[in-house]
């Protein structure tokens, strides 16, 4: 049996038996939201201008498809990767944690905006992220569940605490969010280019990363190969194109990983 009711400002479902209830639990979404127009005739006219003596009216003719293709495959090859930064992919991003979010801003050679916890009010009550591990424990949801519900209870008792002191709005959700979980969603936007992303592509989608930026990092290469399947047709785990670099830390799934990875579209 379930009833609905308000908790912290929002209707959340309770279930009768077990007297445990459901926040609203964020979802992952990722969105492509712009890319450089012909990423890949982009740079192979970087590519082009490097290794001939075409002026810039030549280079702005077509360059076939089939050229691009062997231009693209020729940088890879030899590590020449600069002209692979002229590609840039802008993401939206929303139902992340910030313990998610954290690792991803870790990328140095990237662009960021992501919902401040300072002028956005958590009040009405946060979103957040359970680990599968523990959603796919009862008892463990609960205990997560619940301290969810408590911290979104301290944080509401600081804002309004906070409200009737000196400090208002914006001053109060700062020092409020001090007691908000890792667990709280995030939205994000974050613009990478090619080179970058490969790299990311490299770090973020092997077995040792963590399962949420790793989720997050297939749904953006399966969207940026969708556009730039030339760019993107080697990108993945670095057990794609090598050995495992991890050595005793390898997963040991290298077949199962290189086989995912080479359909992945
Ligand atoms: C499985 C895994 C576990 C991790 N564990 C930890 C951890 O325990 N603790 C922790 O702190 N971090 C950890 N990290 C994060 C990691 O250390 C990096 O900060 C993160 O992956 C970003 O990668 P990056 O620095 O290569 O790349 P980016 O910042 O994306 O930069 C791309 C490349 O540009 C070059 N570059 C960028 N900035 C500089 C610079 N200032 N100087 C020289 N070259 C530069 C480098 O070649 C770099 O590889 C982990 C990452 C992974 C994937």
């Amino acid at each position: 049996m379930r009833t609905r009711t308000k908790v912290c400002g929002r209707i959340v479902t309770i279930n009768k038996q077990t007297g445990g209830y459901e926040m609203p639990e964020a979802k992952l979404k990722v969105i492509l939201l712009r890319h450089t127009p012909n990423p890949e005739e982009t740079i192979s006219m970087a590519a082009k201008l490097c290794y001939s003596p075409s002026d810039i009216e030549s280079l702005e003719k077509k360059i076939s498809s089939g050229d691009q293709k062997s231009f693209i495959g020729k940088l890879m090859k030899m590590g020449h990767m600069s002209p692979i930064e002229h590609a840039s992919f802008t993401f939206a991003i929303e139902g992340i944690s910030r313990a998610c979010s954290h690792q991803l801003v870790r990328h140095r050679v990237a662009s960021y905006s992501q919902q401040s916890q300072r002028y956005v009010s958590e009040e009405s009550g946060f979103d957040y992220i359970i680990p599968p591990s523990v959603k796919n424990d009862k008892k463990l949801k609960k205990i997560f569940v619940d301290f969810m519900k408590k911290s979104q209870e301290t944080y509401n008792m600081l804002v309004r605490g906070l409200n009737e002191s000196e400090l208002k709005g914006e001053a109060a959700n700062q020092d409020a969010r001090f007691v908000l979980p890792n667990a709280c969603e995030t939205k994000i936007i974050v613009t990478m280019n090619a080179r970058e992303l490969i790299h990311f592509f490299n770090q973020r989608c092997c077995n040792r990363a963590q399962w949420e930026i790793r989720a997050m990092a297939e749904k953006m290469l399966r969207l940026v190969k969708r556009v730039s399947p030339t760019i993107f047709a080697s990108s993945g785990p670095l057990c794609l194109i090598g050995p495992c670099p991890e050595s005793e830390y390898t997963c040991g799934s290298i077949k199962e990983v290189r086989k995912k990875y080479r359909i992945i579209q």
